[in-house]
């Protein structure tokens, strides 16, 4: 899996700090985000953090952070945009033809010679069969390559490889972090949260170094996990 951060906010504490502050002040943003620009550094960090504890964080939207993912699973992207607050660019098994389509292995199947070698003769059945239907359609059917595609796509399993450009808040970011970084997340999707994490914590430690699992912030497994190392679960 290769994750990376694009992009994020320019200045994202003082646009947080504006934000902030608009909600008390008779001045406007623009005037808070123009004077603040020499405010200590320290201050708008300790405000940010402060903000973060108290939990008002409707200015923490207006900051924005866009990863590039590659190397993951489909399986990993259809749980990754179940989170509706964010925005999704993915690559197209319409318009990219998957005829040696990259796959995720996972460990337990990658440790088990056996089960390493049934699971890629399976991969390997599938994109001879994907070759051949392709060879079957431009043969006879007059549909265009992305036509073709389309329909062939059918048969790729989930484990097949994908890139996707995700864009998140930084509220949102804190949300997605506490779901999908609890143990009971799939290992794939938790690898990936992580990977964002790192990259969010280097931008905003004053917000981003309490994310975690949201047993965190509880001090109790929300779940019905009985056998988490983190916490206890309520009862
Ligand atoms: C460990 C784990 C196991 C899971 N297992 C399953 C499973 O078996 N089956 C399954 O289908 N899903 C499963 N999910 C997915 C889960 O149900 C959520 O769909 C996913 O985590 C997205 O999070 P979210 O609902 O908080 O929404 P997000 O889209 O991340 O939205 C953030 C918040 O905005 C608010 N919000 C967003 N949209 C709406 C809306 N339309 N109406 C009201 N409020 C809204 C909610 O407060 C929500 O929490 C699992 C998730 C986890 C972490």
């Amino acid at each position: 899996m290769e994750v990376n951060l694009l992009s994020y906010t320019k200045n994202p504490q003082k646009i947080i700090y504006a934000s902030a502050r608009q909600c008390y002040s008779k001045f406007s943003a623009y005037s808070i985000y123009s004077k603040k620009d020499k405010l200590p550094s320290s201050k708008l960090k300790k405000f940010i953090a402060e903000l973060v504890k108290r939990g008002h964080l409707s200015p923490l939207e207006h900051v924005s952070f866009t990863f590039a993912a590659s190397g993951i699973s489909r399986i990993c992207t259809h749980q990754l945009v179940r989170h509706r607050i964010a925005s999704y660019s993915q690559q197209s098994q319409r318009y990219v033809g998957m005829d040696d389509f990259d796959f995720v292995l996972p460990d337990s199947i990658k440790k088990d010679p056996r089960a390493k070698k049934e699971f890629l003769e399976a991969v390997s059945y599938l994109k001879n069969k994907y070759q051949k239907i392709r060879g079957i359609l431009e043969e006879s059917s007059g549909l265009d390559k992305e036509k073709i595609n389309q329909d062939l796509r059918f048969l790729l399993p989930q484990a097949c490889g994908t890139k996707i450009v995700i864009s998140m808040n930084a509220r949102q970011l804190l949300h997605f972090f506490a779901e999908r970084l609890c143990l009971r997340a799939q290992w794939e999707v938790r690898g990936l949260a992580a990977k964002m994490l790192s990259f969010s914590r280097k931008v905003l430690p004053e917000i981003f170094d309490g994310a975690g699992p949201k047993c965190k912030k509880l001090n109790f497994c929300p779940e019905s996990a009985l056998d988490c190392p983190l916490y206890p679960n309520k009862k």
